[in-house]
């Protein structure tokens, strides 16, 4: 039997993220094995401490459960920068398609390795790639690899699409079918539990209502949820309306597959009836305020989903539309969009918004039972986070300070199913500049493949 260690985090201000919003300063956690085995307040046990292999001192520090990075495409790591302030279609067509068509499992790979990085550094220990790029069908192996290297815990959406889309992203259903099929019986459980799957269907505009039906059976045999983009713009919901006569969450209450297990991405372009459907069969919203600035698509009404008890998780969405996967950075926005587009100081607050981080998270991971708080017995999957910082001095309270003072700068240590991956903001389990090194040669060969030389502005000139 392999031997268990127990790491000892003491002398923190411990935000639990549990039922009661628990906070306890100073408190401490105890970790064994991959599970959080105490979470206790004031000082540490000396029996404790005795039995504890590692201890960390976290004084001055914020302690709190890892964040769900709910949604993003790591692949796009090596798209970002390339098509900046494009609404969603032209994007798609001018950048990401054109590089994505290129893409192979070692690029994936590499992509992977420094998007999870980031969102290492970010305080994200867990992170849904929706990965939908397969003119190499071993691309979703390379991502897989990338999450078991760099230790972050990972649910791959495996992204198709069967109609409208870019004809090389295109699959056929049977490929769709077995790809996914061979993905979930070789991966799914994987390092710990941490490597999971499910289906991704794409966008409602790329999806056959046949093909979703095919899937969604197979995703609710095998216990696994649907993750897809919709709403994002109100464009795409007039396409829906005229080719299906129905907007996006009445088209998927309508097929049958409006459910917990499903992960509504963005979700801006919702109308009362739509929101009340989404309560109804408690589906989980993925919330990327920074993507939905950065290409205008529009503000998702958080607060009248909070208010009937939706459950909501945060994401950054795709490097290539952020254009980064900084989770401290989506904190903050979360709550200032919904404040700006409401006229609503009060409409998401601090608590809100790390509970939609988290909890909502965790929901979104199909794992709420696993992660998502401090407590006993969960995974432990937690973020150390300083505030003794000129940026936040002085600190009256914790969470507030996490979501509008900190940044990724502050985020200093994070343990992974009890292993610690980044400590004093150094990254253990792989050598972060290496790693670097080689996505810089890798991204020079891609780019010249798909005819990338000087950036976007070359490439605009040439042929769509
Ligand atoms: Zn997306």
């Amino acid at each position: 039997m392999k031997s268990e260690q127990a790491i000892l985090i003491e002398k923190g201000t411990i935000i639990t993220v549990d039922d009661g919003g628990t906070v306890l300063n100073p408190g401490y956690v105890q970790v064994y094995g991959d599970r959080i085995a105490v979470v206790g307040a004031g000082e540490a046990p000396q029996e404790l401490r005795a039995a504890s292999q590692t201890i960390l001192d976290a004084s001055h520090m914020a302690v709190f459960p890892g964040m769900v990075n709910g949604h993003s495409h790591l692949f796009q790591t090596f798209i970002r920068g390339l098509a900046d302030d494009k609404p969603l279609l032209d994007w798609l067509k001018s950048c990401i398609w054109r590089v994505a068509e290129h893409m192979s499992r070692e690029e994936c790979t590499l992509a992977g390795m420094v998007g999870l990085m980031e969102n290492l550094r970010s305080g994200a220990t867990a992170v849904i790639d929706h990965q939908y790029i397969h003119a190499d069908p071993t691309n979703d192996d390379g991502v897989i690899h990338a999450a078991e290297e760099t230790g972050v815990r990972l649910l791959l959406a495996r992204g198709w699409a069967d109609m409208n889309y870019h004809p090389v992203l295109m699959e056929s259903d049977e490929r769709i079918l077995s790809e996914i099929t061979r993905l979930y019986e070789t991966y799914h459980g994987n390092a710990n539990g941490r490597i999971r799957c499910e289906f991704g269907p794409l966008i409602p505009w790329g999806c056959t209502d046949e093909m979703m039906l095919r899937t969604h059976t197979l995703a609710r045999t095998w216990g696994v949820g649907t993750h897809i983009h919709v709403a994002e713009t109100k464009g795409e919901v007039e396409m829906n309306l005229a080719a299906r006569g129905k907007r996006h969450i009445e088209w998927l209450a309508d097929l049958g597959i409006l459910g917990p297990d499903v992960q509504l991405v963005h979700s801006v372009w919702l109308d009362d009836h739509e929101l009340d459907l989404v309560a109804e069969r408690s589906a989980v919203v993925v919330h990327c305020p920074v993507s939905n600035m950065y290409l205008a698509s529009g503000s998702a009404r958080i607060r009248d989903m909070l208010r009937r008890g939706i459950h909501v998780a945060l994401a950054s969405d795709g490097p290539g539309s952020n254009n980064n996967q900084d989770m401290m950075e989506v904190l903050k926005t979360t709550a200032l969009l919904a404040k700006v587009s409401t006229l609503d100081a009060m409409a998401v607050v601090p608590q809100d918004v790390l509970r939609m981080a988290c909890r909502g998270g965790a929901l979104a991971f199909g794992q709420p039972e696993w992660i998502g708080s401090l407590e006993t017995g969960k995974k432990a999957d937690i973020v150390l986070v300083d505030m003794d910082s000129p940026f936040a001095m002085p600190v009256h309270n914790a969470v507030s300070a996490l979501v509008y003072n900190l940044s990724y700068g502050a985020v200093d240590t994070v343990l992974v199913d009890g292993q610690i991956l980044m400590k004093d903001k150094k990254i253990l389990v792989v050598d972060e500049k290496e790693v670097l090194k080689e996505a810089r040669l890798v991204c020079k060969k891609l780019f010249e493949r798909a005819g990338v030389q000087d950036g976007l502005l070359q490439m605009e000139k040439g042929d769509r």
